[in-house]
Order: C-alpha cells, then structure tokens, then sequence
C-alpha cells in the first residue's frame, strides 16, 4: 500500500488515538490534531517518538493548513458529561471543525471522513436503524449540541461533494468500548467498569431495560479504515456497530460477572431524551466492504476491564461516576 499523508483530528482522544496506531503502524505519515478537550497526552505517548507521527494542538474551529492525502474527522466530545459541559463549543466543533477541515480537503484534493453518529436517528422509532430512516430528534434538549452539530456537519459533507467534488466518507458510529476509554466519561461502560472495579453500586437510569449494542474498538478502527478505502462514488452515511443488543440491566450483570462480586444496582431518573432502543442494520456495510464486527462483547469487556484495572492502580484521576 503507497504512503500516504493522514490526518486524525480528535486523534488524541479514545478511538483517534486507537485509529493512529494503526496508521502509524502502516508506515503511513500521520499528524494527530487534538486541543485536549476530552482527549489526553498519555493516548498517544507511545506513538510520539514513532517518526511518521506528529501532534499538533490545535482547536479545528480555527482554519488549519497542511498538506494531505486523507483526512479522518474525529474531533468532537462524544460522551454526553463532556458535549454538554459546553454545548456551544460542541456546536462550534461539529460546524465550524467540519467547514475547516471540507475546505482543508478541497484545497488539497484530499478524501475526507465523518465520524458521524448513531445519534443521528435520536429515540429511534423504527428498530433496527438502517441509514434511510430520518432520525426522531429535537432541536431544543440536552442532547441538540451533539445530534444537531452531527447533523449539519453531514449535510456540509455532502455539500462539499455536490457543489466543490470532494471526495467524502460519512461513518455513523454506534455505540463503541473498549481499553483508553475515558475513566470517568460518565457513558455506561466507563461507570459500570469503574463502579465494579471500586466496589461501588451500580447507577442504572430509568429502568435499566433501555438497549444499546457495544462495539469492541478494534472493530470499529477496522470498519472506519475500510470505509475510507472506498471508491470516489460512495459517500455514505454507512452505519458501523454491532447489533448485539442488550439492555443496560444486561450490560451490569456481564460486567460484575466478569470482574468477579455481587452487584448492587442503585436506580436514578432517566436522563431527558434518553434513547429507549439503540441496535444497527449493518447490511450495507457488510455488502459495501465484507466487514464485521468480530470481537464478542465478553472478550471486549475482559480487555477493557484489564485496562481500567491497571489505570487506576496507576492512580489516573477520575471525577466521581
Ligand atoms: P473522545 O472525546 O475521546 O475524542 C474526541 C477527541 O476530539 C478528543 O481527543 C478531543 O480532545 C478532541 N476535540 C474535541 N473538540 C476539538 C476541537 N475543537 N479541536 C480539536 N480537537 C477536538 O471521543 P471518541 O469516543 O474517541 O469519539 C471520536 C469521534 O467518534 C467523535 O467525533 C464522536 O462523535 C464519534 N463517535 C464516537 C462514538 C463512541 O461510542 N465512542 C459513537 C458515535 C460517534
Ligand atoms: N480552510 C482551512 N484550510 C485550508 C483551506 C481552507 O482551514 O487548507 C478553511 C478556510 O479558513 C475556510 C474554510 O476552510 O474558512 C472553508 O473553505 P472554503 O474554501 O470552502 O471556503 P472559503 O475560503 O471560500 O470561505
Ligand atoms: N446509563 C446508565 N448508567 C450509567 C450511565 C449510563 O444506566 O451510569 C444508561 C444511559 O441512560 C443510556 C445508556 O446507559 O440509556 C447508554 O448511555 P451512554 O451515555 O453510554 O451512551 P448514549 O446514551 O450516548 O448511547
């Protein structure tokens, strides 16, 4: 495969810093754009002294001008704790980084990829989510800065095609875990993992029979690189997940199974707007690219459990779950 010049915005946080190694590992030449809002150094540490990584801090709200091949937009607070501690700047990520980083690529020729988001389709009223059904959001809730900013950043995508060619990929992720997540992101994983870990109950919102399906990452990084190799004439959007569904009260059990203990489960309200059901149609992913998710979610958790384990006994600061 030729060199290729790459750059990962949001690369340093949890999947940016999973998809730089792998580029970094294929020999290609990478720069990593992050300004740390919710990402962290210690992600990409063991990649600084690699030659063909760079780390530039850099917020992409603001115009970047670099020379590249391909760029993957990963910038954006994806847990709900950091989109909502400052909804504005969420806002401004998703709209002005994507408008940066389109015009970024039309000036170079460069391919471009969304990471967009299950989020899309908001409390999904038809189940699974294929990428035809138009998404049941509002534009006034909590959520809004995100889904909204996901949003108008794939309609700028496709824009970009239409009116200037630039070549797009729009990715819309489904729920993904895994081993550099966030300690206290305050998403189901990172609680659950963390309060089993520390002997602490586990918070369920609402009834605990809400669904999503969890994504190992390595799954993911795979799935998103492949869309990215795609020809000129797919845009997308393309769901990426793994249908595994379960419900939240599921998720506690598997976890306090597996880090060994009785759970004790402590109920708070829902949070406003939640999604009742979260599960992916992943056909045309599967037909577009022969790609599938392939790690189960025990061993996924088993990783991701080791992971947190040795964090916190490196005494990685944590803000209460
Ligand atoms: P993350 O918060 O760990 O990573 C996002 C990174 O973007 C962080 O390193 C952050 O510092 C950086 N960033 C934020 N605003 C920025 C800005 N203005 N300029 C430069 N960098 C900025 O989240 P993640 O889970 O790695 O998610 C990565 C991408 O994938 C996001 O765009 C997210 O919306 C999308 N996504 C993730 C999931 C998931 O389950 N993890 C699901 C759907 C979509
Ligand atoms: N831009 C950038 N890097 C580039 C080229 C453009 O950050 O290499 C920014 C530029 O600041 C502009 C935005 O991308 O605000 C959109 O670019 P486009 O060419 O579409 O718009 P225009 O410059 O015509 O407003
Ligand atoms: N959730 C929960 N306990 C927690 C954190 C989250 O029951 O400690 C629930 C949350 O209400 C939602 C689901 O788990 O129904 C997934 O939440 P997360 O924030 O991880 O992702 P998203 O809602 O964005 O899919």
């Amino acid at each position: 495969m030729a060199q290729r010049r790459i750059l990962v915005s949001g690369g340093a946080g949890f999947l940016g810093s999973h998809l730089c190694e792998r580029l970094v590992e294929q020999g290609h030449d990478i720069i990593c754009v992050d300004n740390y809002y919710s990402g962290r150094k210690e992600n990409i540490a063991h990649l600084m002294d690699a030659p063909n990584f760079e780390a530039i801090r850099h917020d992409v709200t603001f115009p970047l001008y670099v020379e590249v091949d391909e760029i993957y937009n990963l910038a954006c607070p994806a847990s709900p704790r950091n989109y909502q501690a400052d909804p504005v700047q969420t806002l401004k990520t998703s709209v002005h980084g994507s408008i940066n980083l389109l015009g970024l690529a039309k000036r170079t020729g460069a391919k471009i990829l969304q990471a967009s988001t299950s989020e899309i389709y908001g409390d999904p009223i038809e189940h699974p989510q294929t990428e035809a059904y138009p998404g049941n959001v509002r534009v006034d809730g909590p959520r809004a800065c995100y889904d909204e900013g996901k949003r108008c950043a794939e309609t700028l995508f496709h824009d970009y095609r239409r009116q200037h060619g630039v070549d797009i990929k729009i990715m819309r992720i489904f729920n993904t875990y895994g081993p550099r997540m966030q300690l206290d992101d305050g998403r189901v994983v990172s609680n659950f993992v963390h309060q089993a870990l520390t002997g602490k109950p586990i918070t369920i919102y609402g009834s605990g029979e809400q669904t999503r399906s969890f994504c190992f990452v390595d799954d993911l990084i795979d799935g998103m690189m492949a869309i990215m190799d795609l020809g000129f004439d797919v845009t997308g959007p393309i769901n990426v997940g793994n249908p595994h569904e379960i419900t939240m009260l599921e998720l506690a059990q598997t976890i306090t199974d597996l880090v060994g203990g009785t759970a004790k489960l402590e109920f708070f309200d829902i949070p406003q707007d939640d999604p009742t059901r979260r599960c992916p149609d992943i056909s045309l992913m599967t037909s577009l690219t022969g790609w599938e998710p392939r790690c189960p979610l025990h061993a996924g958790l088993v990783r991701t459990i080791e992971d947190f384990r040795k964090r916190l006994e490196l005494g990685q600061s944590v803000r209460a779950a």
